[in-house]
């Protein structure tokens, strides 16, 4: 489960910024992650509940908005999305090619915003 380790590395990235801000209370924040960065929704909410239990940052709402994955083809230049369970091998619907792809997006995780007072 590397969910866990994603928590932590968000939640240092979100008590630098609170600090910053003189805020002490997080009410939500929104993650945006890419399709190929296979975080678990329910599993990330569960690591973030069990690293903010008796914290300042217990109750936080998680927002989570997916991207999904695009790549353009290495032979035939055509932009798609791979559909879902032929996400490792991503079969140009076109041409056929399997391998050495572009991604464009889907590999991201970020935070979009935090909410705090
Ligand atoms: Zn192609």
């Amino acid at each position: 489960m590397h969910e866990l380790s994603i928590a932590e590395g968000l939640l240092d990235i979100i008590k630098e910024e609170m600090a910053k801000n003189n805020v002490t209370k997080l009410l939500s924040i929104k993650i945006v992650h890419g399709q190929m960065a296979s975080v678990v929704p329910e599993a990330l909410d569960m690591a973030f509940k069990a690293l903010t239990v008796d914290t300042p940052m217990e109750g936080v709402r998680l927002e989570m908005e997916e991207i999904p994955t695009r790549v353009r083809c290495c032979q035939c230049k055509l932009e798609f999305s791979p559909v879902e369970d032929d996400i490792y091998l991503m079969t140009c619907p076109q041409c056929g090619a399997e391998l050495g792809h572009e991604i464009l997006s889907g590999k991201e995780l970020y935070i979009e915003s935090i909410e705090a007072e």
